[in-house]
C-alpha cells in the first residue's frame, strides 16, 4: 500500500486550472522532489494534500485511509505534515517557543482547545518541552532558542519552520521551497538537515526551485506544468525531458521578455 495516494486531483481558481487531474503516489521511505516554473501548481498541490484547500475533483488517502476534506490539524495528525513557502512563524515568541506550540498541538492529539489543557498539566508541559527541545537540537538551533523568532537569520528561520513540523511528528513531511532566499552556506547546511530527518525514516516530498538540490537529493523527481504532470521518474531523467526543459526554458525566455 502507498503512504500517499492522490489520483485525478483537480482545482480551478476562477478558470485557472491550478491543478488538472494530478496523480501522485508516494511509498513509505521516499525523498521525492517535486519541480516545475513559478505558478505551474507545486504550493496548491501542497495544499490540496495537507487539507487546505479542497480539491473539485479527486481523492487523497493516507495509508489507504481517506484524508480529502479533513481539516489541516486531522490530516497532521495522521502524520502528514507540511511546511509553508511563506513562513508561519510567531515572530514575537522565542525559538522555542514557536516549537512548543507545535509540541503542545501534538501532544494534545486534537485541536488547540487541548493545548491549553496541557499547559495547565505540569506532566504535560515537561513532556511537550521535551520534544521541542529535541526538534530543535535536530535543527541545530538549540543554541538559538532563547531569541525572538522575528530575530533569527533568514537561514535560521527555514529550520525553525522544520523544527515547527517535526514537532508534529510526521511521517510524511512535506516541505515548500525551503532553500528560497537562502546563500550556498545555508543551503548546503539545509540539505544535510533533509538527508538526516529522511534517513530518521521521514517520508519527503520536496518542492524545490533549485534544480539541483532536488536532482542532488531526490532519487524520484515529478515535474509540473501549468497545473500537469508533465513527467515522474529517476530524477536525471525527468530533468533533462525535453517537455519539462521546454516548460523551465519557456519560462526563462518569457521573464527575459518581461525585463526588456
Ligand atoms: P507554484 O507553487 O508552483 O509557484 P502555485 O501553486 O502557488 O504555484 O500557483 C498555481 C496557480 O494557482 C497560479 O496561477 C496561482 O496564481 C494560482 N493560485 C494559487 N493559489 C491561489 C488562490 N488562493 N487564489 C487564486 N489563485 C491562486
Ligand atoms: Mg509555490
Amino acid at each position: 500500500m502507498k503512504l500517499l495516494q492522490a489520483s485525478g486531483i483537480s482545482l480551478a481558481f476562477k478558470g485557472v486550472r491550478a491543478l488538472d487531474n494530478v496523480d501522485l503516489a508516494i511509498d513509505q521511505g521516499e525523498l521525492v522532489g517535486i519541480i516545475g516554473p513559478n505558478g505551474s501548481g507545486k504550493s496548491t498541490l501542497f495544499n490540496v494534500l495537507s487539507g487546505i484547500y479542497r480539491c473539485d475533483a479527486g481523492t487523497i488517502h493516507l495509508d489507504g485511509a481517506p484524508i480529502g476534506g479533513l481539516a489541516p490539524s486531522r490530516i497532521a495528525q495522521r502524520g502528514l505534515v507540511r511546511t509553508f513557502q511563506n513562513k508561519r512563524l510567531f515572530g514575537s515568541m522565542s525559538v522555542l517557543e514557536n516549537v512548543l506550540v507545535a509540541a503542545l498541538k501534538s501532544q494534545a492529539g486534537s485541536p488547540l482547545g487541548d493545548v491549553f489543557g496541557l499547559t495547565r498539566s505540569k506532566q504535560g508541559m515537561s513532556r511537550g518541552l521535551e520534544l521541542a527541545r529535541r526538534c530543535l537540537d535536530r535543527v541545530n538551533l538549540s543554541s538559538l532558542a532563547a531569541v525572538q523568532a522575528r530575530d533569527l537569520p533568514y537561514g535560521a528561520q527555514n529550520r525553525l519552520e522544520i523544527a515547527r513540523a517535526l514537532a508534529l511528528e510526521p511521517r510524511l513531511l512535506l516541505l515548500d521551497e525551503p532553500a528560497a532566499g537562502l546563500n550556498p552556506a545555508e543551503r548546503g547546511e539545509l540539505r544535510g538537515l533533509i538527508e538526516k530527518v529522511h534517513s530518521d525514516g521521514v517520508t519527503i516530498v520536496l518542492v524545490e526551485h533549485d534544480v539541483r538540490m532536488v536532482t542532488g537529493l531526490c532519487r524520484r523527481v515529478l515535474a509540473l506544468d501549468h497545473g500537469v504532470k508533465i513527467a515522474d521518474g529517476p530524477s536525471e531523467e525527468v530533468v533533462n525531458n525535453p517537455q519539462v526543459l521546454e516548460a523551465y526554458f519557456g519560462d526563462v525566455q518569457s521573464e527575459e521578455a518581461s525585463h526588456a
